[in-house]
């Protein structure tokens, strides 16, 4: 089954990338490459997730952007609402923060920073009931590929999450972004055919959990670049990108969302 007519989404996750002034300055470059751009909100959703610390200066920043250009943030607490969690921040308070828009599951914080299952679906819980729209990320390593585990990891990831997602929410608040561990900050890119496989595979199952299947975004990242998004949006059930590394450059995150907004138009 098709999701070519879902709007797609391009989002930058910057990571713990870069410092105050050149944060400022790829802002600014970016909103002047989308003044004298023919994007519009309505064929790309855009999205920028900073560092923590710089959620608010970047709302503040983006909101003079000529489209509406989200801000993402790049992970949520488990704990929700306010009180004793030293160095957490509750999805209620990103949204307080006018942040609507949150990554779970990234495989760096799966992998680095100990977010298991169980913290990932409290996170997912806990940002869903505060009205958040989550990017749930989902991905195998080389040697599950290799092994011959992929499609299994992945469903079992989305399936993972399954338990905490009404069907409101799937229709509404979820998107999810296949990326290959093995693709990530690594120059390898998926095939556009091994991607759209595997988001053949990863539509099948969440049409199977809910009715609202058909209509999920599914992005692809991995070494995302100018190079290759053309390729990549032309795929049926590719809906967009998580873009790393090339988000950290104005003209090139530009690229990439001209090539996804251009391709499902
Ligand atoms: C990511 O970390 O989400 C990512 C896809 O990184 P990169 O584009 O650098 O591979």
């Amino acid at each position: 089954m098709s999701g070519s007519t879902i709007i797609p989404w391009v989002v930058g996750n910057w990571k713990m990338n870069p410092i105050q002034a050149d944060a400022t300055q790829l802002i600014q470059q970016f909103k002047t490459l989308l003044t004298q751009s023919t994007i519009d909100s309505d064929a790309c959703h855009i999205g920028i997730a900073p560092t923590l610390i710089a959620l608010d200066r970047t709302h503040q920043a983006l909101s003079s952007a000529p489209c509406k250009v989200y801000t993402v943030a790049q992970d949520v607490s488990r704990f929700a609402g306010t009180g004793a969690y030293t160095g957490e921040t509750s999805a209620e308070l990103l949204v307080d923060s006018q942040i609507q828009h949150v990554l779970i599951g990234h495989s760096e914080r799966r992998d680095l920073l100990g977010d298991s299952v169980e913290i990932l679906k409290a996170k997912l819980h806990n940002a869903l009931q505060a009205g958040m729209t989550i990017i749930y990320c989902v991905g195998e390593s080389l040697e599950q590929r290799e092994q011959g585990l992929a499609e299994q990891v992945v469903l079992q990831q989305i399936c993972d999450i399954a338990s905490v997602v009404n069907d409101e929410q799937w229709s509404k608040q979820v998107v999810i972004a296949y990326e290959p561990i093995w693709a990530i900050g690594t120059g390898k890119t998926a095939s556009p055919q091994d991607a759209q496989a595997m988001h053949a595979k990863i539509r099948e199952g969440l049409c199977q959990m809910t009715a609202h299947g058909a209509r999920i975004a599914l992005l692809y990242g991995g070494s995302v670049k100018p190079e290759n998004a053309v390729e990549l949006a032309a795929c049926p059930d590719i809906n967009g990108a998580l873009v790393g590394g090339a988000s950290l450059n104005a003209q090139s995150f530009y690229q990439i969302a001209q090539a996804f907004a251009q391709s499902k138009q």
